[in-house]
This record gives structure tokens, C-alpha cells and sequence, in this order.
């Protein structure tokens, strides 16, 4: 692959030659060439050097594993994304048409051990020796699991739904982002070091969107005095842990995990204690618990993203991550005056 990228683009620097089948490595000569020449010729619009690489093949996990991904890589790769439309990432297991997908790429990039629980045995069940692992955590350190009650039911037993001994939701920090993006820049430069500059521009103008919207977030809770806000599940803490919040959550780190009446009861009394207006519940998830405590507490409820997918409205608007994160603080600034 490598070796064929490289003959690739020593082709293309000694030619002019336009579309041709990235296999084929003799089609100057050929008649679809020269037309394919032609067309390109009178429309000086179309992006030759996009359409002619021969581009990587890469698989990732969920949303903003696809998203920091796709950032970096631009127009080099092709990605696929393996969990869509909704479907609960904590609770996932690969599909064979999943693990065809991975026996075929390039690289395979996913965010934690600790989010994505299932990956370790997938790999190692895979058939691609080739195959580029990327954890895009490799450079994070994660924010231990608070030691609480909530996740106990009546009897006091561990509730086995909550797989998570560390906070895996580590994309929603966007400084932390920022160092995820270096490892998957990193990776990229590795398996493709010929394009080494490309994926270090595209890695440094998304780190730069990044740096703002975490600017942005310091600016808008740096003066608030009700620092507290109340969620669902319990997706947010490395928002509370960068912007020095209180994120005091009915559910668990795992989505799914039952809630006891004795917890709801608790989390009653915090949000009248503290004079909460606001209960977040997540996209895609039963906003019943939050509106439960709503209910019995006068406050109301709003939508936080975790982003485990892309939130509809953020993509029918044609924007991604910055953008969701964006609303993101506008609903938090509900709570957090
Ligand atoms: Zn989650």
C-alpha cells in the first residue's frame, strides 16, 4: 500500500495525467485517461489530486472518533464509521460486516479501552496483520470513576450495568481533544509519511478551532456563581473537571444503568437545595428520568449532547463537533451563572 502510494505520486509528479484507476499503474496511454484529461482541462474547479491518490482505508468506532479523524486526514482517507444512527456505543457489539470492514483497512481507530470495551477481543479475533491500532486516549490521562453510591441498587450491590471503573466520555474536553488529535496526527504521519505536511496542517487548524472553543467556555463560566448543573448520564465530568463545575448526575458513566428511587429522592433534594433550574438529558437517550426530577422539582429540562452521536440538528444544519459543542455551552449557561 505504502510502496504503491509512492510510485503513485512519483507518476503523478512526472505527468500531468488525470483520472485514472488507482491499481492501474500503465493508463497514460489509455482512452478513458486522455478523456478524463480533457474534461479536467475545460473545468479547472475540479480537485484532480483528491480523485487520483490512492487514499487510505481507515475504520473508526463512533462519532467523534470519525470526526477528529476525518479532520486530520482531509482528503487522504477513506473513513468509515462503525456505530451510527443512535445506536448505544457503551453497549456495542461488532457485526461481521463491521469486522470485514476492519480485515480490509488500513487502520483502525477508536477512542478508549475504557469507552469501547469490546475492542481488545475484536482485534484479536481480526485476520490483518497490517492493520494500524489507534487509541486516541493513548496521550490522555482518565478521570477515575467518582466513588458514590448511585450506581448501587437497594442492596447495595454494584449495579453490573455500569462497565466503567474510569470516566471514558474524554471528547468532551476540548483541550483534551486537542491532544487526541496529536495522536491520530501522529499515526497518520506514520503509516504515510509522504503527506506528513497535510496532516500537520489540517491537525493544527482543527487544534486551533479547539483552543477557541475552549476559550470560549473559560470566558463564559469564568464568573458564575451557581457552578452546579445536573445530568442524566453521568457523560459530563471532564466538562466539570476543565471548566471547575459540579456535574451531579441521576444515572451512571454507562448509559442503561436502572436508577433507584432512593437516588432520584437524593438528587430532588440537591436540585431544590440548590435552587437547580435545569435537568440535561442527552440526544438519542429517554428523557424519563430527567423528566421525573423535573417534575417533582419545578425545573425544567434541556438536551446536553454527549456526542456518542451526532446530534440531528447539529447535522441537518451541515456542522459537526465545534458546533455541538457550541450548543453545548449555551444549554450549560442555563445552569451555570
Ligand atoms: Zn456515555
Amino acid at each position: 500500500m505504502r510502496n504503491l502510494n509512492k510510485v503513485l505520486i512519483s507518476l503523478l509528479s512526472l505527468s500531468t495525467l488525470a483520472a485514472c484507476a488507482p491499481e492501474s499503474q500503465e493508463p497514460v496511454e489509455d482512452n478513458e485517461s486522455s478523456e478524463a484529461n480533457a474534461t479536467n482541462e475545460t473545468n479547472e474547479e475540479t480537485d484532480t489530486a483528491s480523485t487520483e491518490e490512492e487514499k487510505l482505508s481507515v475504520v473508526t468506532t463512533f462519532y467523534p472518533v470519525y470526526e477528529f479523524t476525518d479532520q486530520v486526514a482531509g482528503d487522504h482517507a477513506d473513513i468509515e464509521m462503525m456505530i451510527t444512527g443512535g445506536t448505544d456505543v457503551h453497549h456495542y457489539e461488532p457485526s461481521a460486516r463491521d469486522m470485514a470492514m476492519i480485515n480490509d483497512a488500513d487502520m483502525f481507530v477508536y477512542s478508549s479501552d475504557e469507552m469501547e470495551t469490546w475492542v481488545q477481543s475484536m482485534l484479536a479475533s481480526l485476520d490483518n496483520e497490517d492493520l494500524v491500532v489507534v487509541e486516541q486516549a493513548a496521550a490522555v490521562d482518565l478521570i477515575e470513576a467518582e466513588e458514590d453510591e448511585h450506581a448501587e441498587d437497594e442492596h447495595g450491590h454494584e449495579d453490573e450495568e455500569d462497565v466503567h471503573a474510569v470516566d471514558p466520555h474524554i471528547w468532551l474536553d476540548p483541550v483534551l481533544v486537542q491532544e487526541q488529535v496529536e495522536t491520530v496526527k501522529e499515526a497518520f504521519i506514520n503509516i504515510d509519511p509522504d503527506r506528513s505536511e497535510s496532516y500537520t496542517a489540517n491537525a493544527e487548524a482543527y487544534q486551533s478551532d479547539l483552543q477557541d472553543l475552549h476559550e470560549e467556555f473559560e470566558a463564559a463560566f469564568s464568573d458564575a456563581e451557581q457552578r452546579r448543573f445536573v445530568t442524566q448520564h453521568e457523560a459530563f465530568g471532564y466538562i466539570a473537571h476543565r471548566y471547575d463545575l459540579t456535574q451531579m448526575a441521576v444515572g451512571g458513566l454507562s448509559t442503561e444503568v436502572e436508577v433507584s428511587p432512593s437516588r432520584i429522592a437524593e438528587i430532588n433534594q440537591l436540585v431544590e437545595e440548590f435552587d437547580i433550574p435545569v435537568i440535561y438529558f442527552q440526544e438519542g437517550a429517554n428523557s424519563a428520568i430527567a423528566e421525573t426530577v423535573a417534575n417533582e422539582t419545578g425545573a425544567e429540562v434541556a438536551e446536553l449532547y454527549s456526542l456518542e452521536s451526532l446530534p440531528a440538528a447539529v447535522e441537518d444544519d451541515g456542522q459537526g463537533y465545534i458546533e455541538a459543542m457550541k450548543r453545548n455551552l449555551e444549554a450549560l449557561e442555563m445552569s451555570i451563572q
